[in-house]
């Protein structure tokens, strides 16, 4: 399989490269050349297989002879090793839990595919890569513990000082060695900007072997199918049409969820679900695509004013937008609409949502005002305790944090401050 580039300038690359170059040279985003549906009898027969034979299936034909078949399915039963429970909320809405992995968000998934392929990469290859990312949280949380202890990679992540939430930073700024955090003093888009310089760096690139690890990577992006997969066989047993609900920022997981239908998967319906940050849903309204400067929220994780994988979504409808809106419908929503929507589905289910799948379900329960007779699953991205003070300020009460992070509160804080691009300069020159 080869991935091309999507600005048409740089030439086609294997997965192993397209990994390991993250983005092409002309700064477009590898998409792979072809995509060819699964097998009719693989996928009538996907509830009487596992997640893993499932997974192997989906996502075999991205990598190519990249990574021996052996290896490949020994690193997808090691990226899953945790469920992805299907939670009846109300008649036919459910919510497809995410955020049973090491870091409690769903881009555990991703993470840990991508470190396995890098890890197998580096065994053959034997020279030292560096991940550069920058994070307004839960990127840098799932990076860090998916590369953790990997040989051959070192991984910088930066954040912005005070605006992620305390157990985000534990999760980053506790594990120590191969993985270094610098906060800096700044928002997110000072970090992305800072990341993106130094991906242009003449003297950094020449010295160093840089990568990025957000699903703008082929190898984080793409198995996010997986979940697809496993909501649908959970929920086809209803024998209704399956709506999924997405609550988005970069858009790479609904991406994702568009090429598991591209592989045949019989979804009926996305909705692309927004915090104030609507330039997908303004698209769908208007036809026209006019990103706006982020906008904070507190769904944070999803504070993306400029999309990047939106050109990926474009490119699997060829550029059409009819085809787009038939099978995307857009819906954004307030920060005080998220707020009393957690409190009020507390009262009424007894559910705790977080900010971020709070606008899946939101979404979702909008969309079925119009639609009836199918089921709809929201995505819930992340566990609401990494956010408590939003979620705890809303329905009074104290949430628990699950057993596996209990240690993370005495773990110490290791940091390296940061308040301008010459100092990330010097720290990744002199590393
Ligand atoms: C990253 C993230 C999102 C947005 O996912 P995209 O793939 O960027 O659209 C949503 N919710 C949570 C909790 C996240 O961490």
């Amino acid at each position: 399989m080869l991935y091309d580039s999507l600005n048409h300038l740089s030439k086609s690359e294997t997965f192993k490269n397209a990994v390991l170059k993250g983005i092409a040279p002309d700064k477009g985003l590898f998409f792979p050349r072809q995509i060819i549906p699964l097998k009719k009898k693989i996928l009538n027969e996907l509830s009487k297989l596992h997640i893993h034979e499932i997974a192997f299936e989906a996502i075999q034909q991205f990598i190519g002879n990249c990574i021996p078949k052996r290896k490949l399915k020994n690193i997808i039963e090691e990226t899953l090793c945790f469920d992805f429970p299907l939670v009846k909320l109300d008649k036919d809405i459910y919510s497809l839990e995410l955020f049973h992995g090491p870091t409690l968000a769903f881009k555990d998934v991703g993470a840990r595919f991508m470190a396995r392929c890098v890890e197998y990469f580096n065994e053959i290859e034997n020279e030292n890569i560096t991940i550069l990312v920058a994070t307004s949280g839960d990127t840098g949380a799932a990076v860090a513990d998916g590369f953790y202890n990997i040989s051959g990679v070192n991984v910088v992540i930066l954040y912005p000082k005070n605006k992620i939430s305390i157990i985000q930073e534990k999760q980053m700024t506790t594990l120590g060695k191969n993985i270094t955090a610098l906060e800096v003093d700044g928002v997110f888009d000072d970090c992305q900007e800072m990341v993106k310089k130094a991906f242009l760096d003449p003297q950094i690139i020449q010295k160093i072997r840089l990568t990025s690890a957000n699903s703008i990577n082929v190898a984080r992006w793409l198995p996010q199918m997986f979940y697809y997969f496993s909501g649908y066989v959970s929920a086809s047993k209803f024998d209704l049409p399956i709506n999924f609900s997405v609550p988005s920022g970069n858009f790479g997981n609904l991406c994702a969820g568009l090429i598991a239908k591209k592989l045949g998967l019989p979804i009926n319906q996305f909705l692309a679900c927004t915090n104030a940050n609507d330039s997908v849903p303004r698209y769908l309204d208007s036809g026209i695509f006019q990103p706006n400067k982020t906008i904070q929220t507190i769904s944070n994780a999803m504070d993306v004013g400029n999309p990047s994988n939106f050109i990926r979504i474009q490119k699997i409808f060829n550029n059409d937008i009819h085809k787009l809106k038939k099978n995307i419908s857009g819906y954004s929503f307030s920060d005080s609409e998220t707020k009393s929507h957690i409190k009020k589905t507390y009262k009424k289910s007894n559910y705790i949502l977080d900010p971020h799948g709070a606008i899946g379900l939101l979404g979702l329960q909008k969309h079925s005002k119009i639609i009836q007779n199918e089921t709809g699953i929201f995505l819930e991205t992340a566990h609401p305790c990494k956010f408590s003070d939003i979620v705890e300020s809303n329905i009074n009460i104290k949430l628990d944090v699950p057993n596996k992070l209990n240690n993370i509160f005495k773990r110490e804080k290791k940091s390296i401050k940061i308040s301008n691009y010459s100092e990330v300069k010097e720290f990744l020159l002199k590393s």
